[in-house]
């Protein structure tokens, strides 16, 4: 804990985890024996490198760059790229420690990783980001590879940045080693369904909730932080299956649509235009702006998914929620939650989908475009769905199984890291002691 000190979120993250894995300790006690706390919060490897790049006015900036390669036991590390002004090590950490159990979950061969920079891409020039991604490629290419660490997208790097961040991987690698990334365009190596699979997977998950405790989607209303990838793609998969979206947010404040959200005008202002969701209003009048952070769950909804970032429902959040009738909780973002708003959702009976289950879809469908580059092939979008359905489904059975075996009944927050933590356990007590 004194070590890492000034990292508020990489100690929350493993709080959270180690709390529910008190009865598997007690069960295995070879565990202890062998350390594997203290060397599964220990990063096998952290790059930290500068990033120097030119804004259109000809002035130098300098950004600092991560990359964590936490833990290789179960394959090459895998996790996203984080640009955002907030990005620091223990950012960083905290999403590469997550990203372990999640990986695990998905019962493909990847470990886990995470990585980034404190730049913000807001109101940055095309040309600029494009500079931005090849200095920053320009350092990382000598520690990724497809058989070593596999980077994606996270907040602020989608499609644009991984597809400059490969062609300077190209130009300085030589050769098309195009599984060295994912979240790639379709026309060099992406697979069909990534964009859409952390928000569609979150559905599926929810889906697998709803069948255990046999309810259905029917006539029920949602709310959701954020409005970039992930929210976007959690809000088309609700509303195909007859949710009604209510509100969506971006960092400055909500929109509430009585109507039901219309995703045309968010595709527009946010991922076209780049501005603010208040923007909406000017297409809906109807439609309420509200501003400040958490606003969105203030709405009364049965489903809430946060989708933005950490830390976003607190625990005053969690009580208006409750109040207001919520059913089950659905984490897009990682550790959207604080603990203490997890504690009280949990004791009101709220369904839990934690992100390291729920979320998981998107890293799974990452890991299926690997597949496809290595065998130099392409599958239909039907054909990735129907997996990543499968994948949601197993990732579902795996995290109750896993809580029942240990007495906790219907616990997926615990059952998905217990879960997570002994497939990762095995692999490392059988590679030794290192
Ligand atoms: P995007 O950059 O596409 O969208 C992020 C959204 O969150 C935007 O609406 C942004 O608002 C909002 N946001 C960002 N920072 C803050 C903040 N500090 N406070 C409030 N709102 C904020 O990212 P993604 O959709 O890809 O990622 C969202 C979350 O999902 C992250 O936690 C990420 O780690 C997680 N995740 C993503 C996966 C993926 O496949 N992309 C996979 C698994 C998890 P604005 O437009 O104003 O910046």
């Amino acid at each position: 804990k004194e070590k890492n000190s000034a990292e508020p979120e990489f100690l929350q993250a493993v709080y959270e985890v180690f709390q529910s894995l008190k009865p598997v300790f007690e069960k295995n006690p070879e565990f202890e024996k062998k350390y594997l706390l203290e060397r599964l919060v220990e990063p096998e490897r952290q790059i930290v490198f500068r990033v120097p790049w030119v804004d259109d006015t000809g002035k130098v900036h300098v950004n600092r760059g991560f990359r964590i390669q936490f833990n290789g036991s179960l394959g090459p590390y895998k996790g996203g790229l984080r640009f955002h002004p907030s990005v620091y090590i223990g950012i960083v950490k905290f999403l590469g420690f997550e990203q372990i159990f999640k990986n695990a979950l998905t019962g493909l061969p990847i470990g886990g990783g995470k990585g980034g920079s404190d730049f913000d891409p807001r109101g940055k020039s095309d040309s600029e980001i494009m500079r931005f991604c090849q200095s920053f490629m320009t350092e990382l290419y000598r520690h990724i590879g497809p058989d070593v660490d596999v980077p994606a997208g996270d907040i602020g790097v989608g499609g644009r940045e991984i597809g400059y961040l490969f062609g300077q991987y190209r130009r300085l690698n030589g050769g098309f080693n195009n599984g060295v990334l994912t979240g790639k365009g379709l026309t060099y190596g992406g697979s069909l369904v990534r964009t859409e699979a952390t928000g569609y997977g979150l559905v599926y998950f929810l889906r697998e909730i709803l069948y255990h405790h046999k309810m259905t989607f029917i006539d029920k209303t949602a709310v959701i932080s954020g409005s970039g990838n992930v929210a976007y793609y959690a809000a088309e998969k609700l509303i195909s299956f007859g949710v009604k979206v209510l509100a969506m947010s971006d960092s400055e404040g909500c929109i509430y649509d009585s109507e039901g959200i219309d995703l045309a005008y968010i595709k527009e202002i946010k991922h076209i235009k780049r501005e603010s969701i208040e923007g909406y209003t000017r297409y809906n009048p109807n439609a309420k702006y509200m501003k400040g952070k958490g606003c969105v769950w203030s709405i009364p909804c049965d489903f809430a998914l946060p989708c933005a970032t950490q830390n976003d429902i607190h625990l005053e959040h969690a009580k208006m929620l409750v109040d207001n009738g919520l059913v089950a909780l659905v984490e897009g973002a990682n550790m959207p939650t604080t603990n203490e708003a997890i504690d009280y959702l949990k004791l009101h009976g709220i369904l839990i989908a934690p992100a390291k289950a729920a979320n998981a879809g998107g890293v799974a469908t990452s890991a299926l475009e690997m597949s496809q580059n290595t065998i130099r092939y392409v599958w239909t979008f039907e054909e990735v769905d129907i997996k990543l359905q499968e994948i949601m489904k197993k990732i579902h059975r795996s995290a109750y199984e896993a809580s029942n075996q240990y007495g906790l009944g219907y616990d997926l927050v615990a059952g998905a890291n217990i879960a997570g933590f002994l497939k990762v356990a095995d692999a490392m007590m059988a590679q030794g002691n290192f």
